[in-house]
């Protein structure tokens, strides 16, 4: 399955000269979805994961699916001041300022494996955030799975101590 042809690109999105990936298109298109969280979860089968993390808000739509499909939990990673109990928070840097990523304190037991899901990696900058959380509560990040890697911003510098599987690659 050709999953370039269900992504939808929309020009000038959020601000003039970017070009949004949209992936409400895949993610309707029901044959669609289970091969892409099934190709996720062949990537993953044989890691050993406790867990899939997913940050707010695009990595709760793949991620949760994927934990279902791999029988594993799912830990939510949110913007500032969403989640209820005691929190970890990492400070990152976007393009035009920064932004705050928090995760429950108690989310991962220490030792856990996981693996962070989101639906698109541009720069890198937000998994390596979610990277270095997991890591200061004592997780193993095993894998970094997108739908979605856009290449010609080579996010690959920052995350190549990771194993990362990306299902589209724009180059
Ligand atoms: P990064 O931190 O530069 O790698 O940006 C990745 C984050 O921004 C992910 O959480 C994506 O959901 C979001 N993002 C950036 N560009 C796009 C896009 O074109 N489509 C969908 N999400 C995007």
């Amino acid at each position: 399955m050709d999953l370039r042809s269900v992504i939808r690109e929309i020009p000038d999105f959020p601000e003039k000269g970017i070009g949004f990936k949209d992936i409400t298109t895949l993610i309707k298109d029901k044959e669609a979805f289970k091969y892409a969280v099934d190709l996720i979860v062949q990537d993953l089968k044989d890691k050993d994961i406790d867990y899939i993390v997913g940050p707010e808000a695009r990595g709760f739509l793949m991620g949760a699916a994927v934990a279902y499909a791999l029988g594993v939990g799912f830990v939510p990673i949110r913007k500032k001041g969403k989640l209820p109990a005691e929190v970890v928070r990492k400070e990152y840097s976007l393009e035009y300022g920064t932004d705050i990523l928090e995760i429950h304190k108690d989310a991962i037991e220490k030792g856990s494996n996981v693996a962070i899901v989101d639906d698109l990696m541009a720069t890198g900058g937000t998994v390596c955030a979610v990277a270095e959380l997991l890591e200061e509560i004592g997780a193993n990040v095993k894998a970094m799975e997108f739908l979605i890697e856009l290449s010609f911003l080579k996010p690959n510098e920052k995350v190549k101590k990771y194993h990362v599987n990306s299902l589209v690659k724009y180059e």
